[in-house]
């Protein structure tokens, strides 16, 4: 049997081939037939082009139905698809053109001549006898890809792949040393799709609302794959957007988003019941989802957040029940298929309620980091656990609680300090918004518990100061957790994804010591 996962994916799309598969802002609609036929033409316009299974193709585009179809088209001729955020600037775009060496690169126009200067640079893929061809896509579906392809035939017949064979490279955000390209095959992409779209029970009459990014596991994999399996609509939006979130969630029945995206809905007054009132599944994940924020939004919409966690490197590993509790702060059970442990100092597994290391197995678990054998064997256990870098606990009763990035933890005087425990504490202070725990040097305790806070923008919030903050919570901690300084600030620095950069706080904070 076929293991690409295309074949997996498109299996339905015959049946489905006049039913929406994406609906655009403009009303403009896909159905699974245009897709089908589409990412045909593209396919064959990839092996034209003297591509070989196997070879990368690299794209840095603007989320179009066209950018998802090159996905697919790149997957279905067997091929290895780098998705690429926008975001990412010349010196960024040359280290992962030279790393990954694609034979195809798809780029915006307005950066043409930057990607023409890069590719010619990046050298010529294995075994290839061409180096790597540039066209363009823009951020209204059309550019020299689209136009290549047109003189194309519909009918592609899918490539044939191994459940170990590579489906995509995904670069991590790369927030310490160099960015690492995560290898995931067909069958590890196929192994979570499937996964998930049970476990969230996806059914017949299912629309997604789909607001997130393309370049990232979770609006690729994770959304993305649950609806394509279950031959639903997407309401595929270029990105959040609270009017048009508004507008369009009492159409939809499932929305998976970021916690910011909770968070601004919250803000919205007219937000409530009646926008929810067709929906039967919210998922949060990439960030974590204050306790609060999971609180406030089950009061104002009488739906209760479904969190998950997981990470480039395998897709999804946690995930709070569909059926059963949801509880609020933590990201639930390990999913079907995948193991997980935590492991405290020395070595063994932690006890209930004890912070460790999370490490992770599966067939959802990625193979290893794109040309870094040594860094992909560092991080891999003997036994094949791969080591997340997050840190956490599991209750009692089997919910896994995330305390944050093993690298976030603080060190002062020679203990620990997880950050989420005194942040928790500080976001339940009367005028904060949100807050962020960092260590800083320190010439005594090698590193100084710092909080930095957001205020919100009434009298509770204008009354906070830093030396208020340590007070309030001076009796609710052990002395060395207490924070040596406080920083009172408008926004914390956050990631596409939503995710709050530590790394930029102690770059920023560190000056001042
Ligand atoms: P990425 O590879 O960009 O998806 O980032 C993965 C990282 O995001 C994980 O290793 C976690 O540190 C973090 N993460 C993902 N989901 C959650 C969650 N629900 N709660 C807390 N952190 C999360």
């Amino acid at each position: 049997m076929n293991q690409n996962l295309y074949s997996l994916l498109s299996e339905h799309f015959p049946k489905h081939s006049a039913e929406p598969c994406m609906i655009l802002p403009d009303g403009r609609v896909w159905t699974y037939g245009d897709i089908e036929r589409a990412s045909g033409r593209m396919a064959n316009l990839i092996v034209a082009l003297g591509l070989k299974p196997g070879d990368r193709v690299a794209a840095q585009v603007e989320k179009t139905p066209e950018a998802l179809v090159l996905y697919l088209a790149a997957i279905r001729a067997g091929m290895v698809f780098l998705p690429l955020n926008p975001a990412y600037q010349r010196h960024e775009l040359e280290y992962f053109l030279k790393d990954a060496t694609p034979g195809l690169f798809v780029c915006r126009p307005q950066t043409k001549a930057l990607a023409d200067e890069l590719a010619a640079k990046a050298g010529v893929p294995d075994g290839a006898t061409a180096g790597c061809t540039v066209l363009e896509l823009d951020d209204a579906g059309s550019g020299s890809l689209i136009a290549a392809a047109a003189s194309h035939a519909d009918g592609f017949v899918t490539v044939t792949r191994e459940t170990a064979d590579l489906a995509a490279i995904l670069y991590t955000s790369g927030t310490t040393g160099r960015s690492k390209g995560a290898m995931l095959t067909h069958g590890n992409l196929a192994h979570n799709a499937r996964t998930l779209h049970a476990y969230w029970h996806f059914q017949p009459g299912d629309v997604l609302l789909h607001m997130l990014p393309i370049f990232h596991v979770h609006g690729l994999f994770v959304a993305c794959h649950c609806a394509l399996l279950n031959g639903s609509a997407m309401f595929f939006e270029p990105k959040f957007d609270i009017a048009r979130a508004m507008k369009l969630l009492p159409q939809s029945t499932v929305f998976m988003g970021v916690p910011t995206y909770y968070v601004r809905l919250l803000l919205d007054p007219a937000f409530g019941r009646d926008t929810c009132r067709n929906i039967r599944l919210f998922v949060s994940g990439s960030a974590p989802l204050l306790k609060e924020t999971f609180d406030e939004f089950k009061a104002r919409s009488g739906r209760t957040i479904l969190e998950r966690y997981g990470m480039t490197e395998g897709g999804m590993f946690t995930s709070n029940p569909y059926e059963g509790e949801r509880r609020g702060g933590t990201v639930g059970f390990p999913l079907p298929g995948t193991e997980v442990r935590i492991v405290g100092a020395g070595g063994t597994a932690a006890k209930p309620g004890l912070v460790g290391h999370i490490q992770v197995k599966g067939d959802n678990v990625f193979v290893g980091y794109w040309g870094m054998p040594e860094k992909t064997k560092e991080e891999f256990t003997a036994e094949g656990w791969f080591k997340t870098g997050d840190m956490g606990s599991l209750s009692a009763d089997g919910y896994v609680t995330i305390s944050g990035r093993s690298k976030d933890l603080v060190i002062t005087g020679g203990l620990n300090v997880y950050p989420k425990e005194i942040e928790e504490l500080i976001d339940a202070m009367p005028g904060v918004v949100e807050s962020a725990v960092i260590g800083l040097p320190h010439p005594d305790f090698g590193e100084a518990v710092t909080a930095v806070v957001v205020r919100q923008k009434n009298p509770a919030g204008r009354a906070l100061t830093e030396f208020g903050i340590i007070a309030a919570i001076k009796d609710k901690l052990a002395n060395f957790k207490v924070p040596k300084w406080v920083y009172l600030v408008d926004q914390l620095p956050r990631n596409a994804m939503g995710k709050v950069q530590k790394n930029v706080l102690r770059q920023q904070y560190g000056k001042n010591v």
